[in-house]
């Protein structure tokens, strides 16, 4: 980057993105999504151990809840599922950061609202096309 003649492209950026992120917000939503990936792969751990197949004995466990146990092994395997996905979204927005591209939205390239950043660090998209996505 060079500062004494910045290109024409950078300042037209500068210009147009008065919301884009200033580094001060970029550091804090990036300490945030350090710590989201920390606490979900702590709780990925916890819901893969809860989501091995059920291994009850018959005979000391009734039919009720053998039931049960089946059913939170099946929650257990949302969970890890959900936030497997919720893990994979925040390394790639951690990678965003790397990249230096975080912040912009990824399918029309506008910056994504701070106060939307800070709710769900890991968006990859703004609200507007987030909305029609979904
Ligand atoms: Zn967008």
């Amino acid at each position: 980057m060079c500062w004494i003649a910045p290109s024409l492209q950078y300042v037209s950026i500068l210009q147009m993105n008065d919301s884009a992120l200033t580094n001060k917000q970029l550091d804090t939503l990036h300490r945030l999504l350090g710590q989201c990936r920390d606490s979900l792969k702590t709780q990925l751990v916890q819901f893969e151990s809860a989501a091995e197949p059920v291994t009850l004995d018959q005979q000391s466990v009734g039919r009720v809840s053998r039931v049960d146990a089946i059913q939170q092994q099946q929650m257990a395997i949302a969970n890890k599922t959900q936030t497997a996905q919720q893990l994979h979204r925040t390394e790639c927005a951690l990678q965003r950061v790397e990249d230096g591209i975080y912040g912009d939205c990824l399918h029309c390239g506008e910056p994504i609202a701070f106060t939307r950043l800070e709710v769900q660090p890991e968006a990859s998209l703004c609200l507007a096309c987030q909305s029609v996505s979904e």
